[in-house]
């Protein structure tokens, strides 16, 4: 039994189509995978049919973009009904966030000596509902400015950089309750990987804990074996689901591929029993 639950499609910045994504994820062999778009749900029909036709189970979720003491920490939620008008319209308010930024993007590496337009950076984003600073990245590699994504990000795009410019994000906790409210279940994405270490010790995934969290992503690359083994005893002391992924977006991240990192089948059943739960009360006198 192989589970990934964090995959991106070109819906967001990955570069698979729904549909592709959750074909591969059949080729590689895996029996249940998770969409988890940034801040969209725009994803779910076409991978929740090609999963039929594939033999694969899809997981309709989502990677929410939240922030916690200023520090961006990603979200990742399964299973909320996507007609929860309160959670829709947060990331509603998140994507026209990212979107209003581009212009100003472009401006700052304009003002840098890189002519770009708010358009070029688009036209990187075709199919995508969610544009983000890949798209950005992109639109630098086709000008010539950068060779890949992670370069863009290291001179230009990671926070502190000229390039960066903060987006609309809901509060961590607020967005765990929405999750929630939504019949959904919540882990945090990442925890100590690049970014979100400082706003996430201990104390505070005690404190997201005791306040709804549900599971915190253990087993993603941006953590090294010591952490991935500090971060199981955390999730193990707080009743949390530890859960491992490969964040794929295809050509876009390289080192992520399908499968890469997994979830073991008894945290999966853990974690899915909560959604059934939360969905359904009854469910557990059952
Ligand atoms: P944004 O959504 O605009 O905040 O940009 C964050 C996205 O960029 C996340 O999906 C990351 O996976 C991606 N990202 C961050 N750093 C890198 C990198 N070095 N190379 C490629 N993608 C990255
Ligand atoms: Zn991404
Ligand atoms: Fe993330
Ligand atoms: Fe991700």
């Amino acid at each position: 039994m192989r589970i990934d639950l964090h995959t991106h499609s070109s819906v967001s910045d990955g570069t698979d189509p729904p549909a592709v994504l959750v074909r591969r994820a059949a080729e590689v062999g895996l029996d249940i995978v998770a969409l988890t778009d940034h801040d969209t749900y725009d994803g779910w029909p076409d991978a929740l049919e090609a999963g039929r036709g594939a033999g694969v189970e899809v997981v309709p979720g989502v990677e929410i973009s939240t922030r916690l003491a200023g520090t961006g920490v990603h979200l990742l939620a399964y299973f909320v009904d996507p007609g929860f008008q309160p959670l829709a319209a947060e990331l509603a308010q998140v994507r026209a966030d990212r979107r209003a930024r581009l212009r100003r993007i472009a401006g700052r590496l304009t003002e840098a000596g890189m002519p770009l337009t708010e358009d070029e950076i688009l036209a990187q984003a075709a199919v995508a509902s969610t544009v983000g600073r890949p798209h950005v990245a992109d639109a630098m590699i086709a000008k010539g400015y950068v060779r890949h994504r992670g370069e863009a990000f290291a001179r230009w795009l990671s926070e502190g950089r000229a390039g960066y410019i903060p987006k609309y994000a809901p509060d961590t906790f607020r967005a765990v309750e929405l999750v929630r409210a939504a019949g959904g279940v919540a882990v945090v994405a990442h925890p100590w990987g690049r970014g979100s270490r400082e706003a996430l010790d201990p104390a505070t995934v005690a404190e997201l804990a005791a306040n709804g969290l549900d599971g915190i992503e253990v087993d993603h690359e941006d953590h090294d074996s010591d952490t991935r083994r500090e971060l199981a005893d955390l999730a193990d002391s707080l009743g949390l689901v530890a859960t491992g992924s490969s964040d794929y977006h295809g050509t876009g991240k390289v080192g992520h591929d399908l499968g890469l990192n997994t979830t073991a089948p008894e945290q999966w059943e853990r974690l899915s029993g909560l959604a059934r739960e939360r969905r359904d009360p009854g469910v557990r006198q059952a």
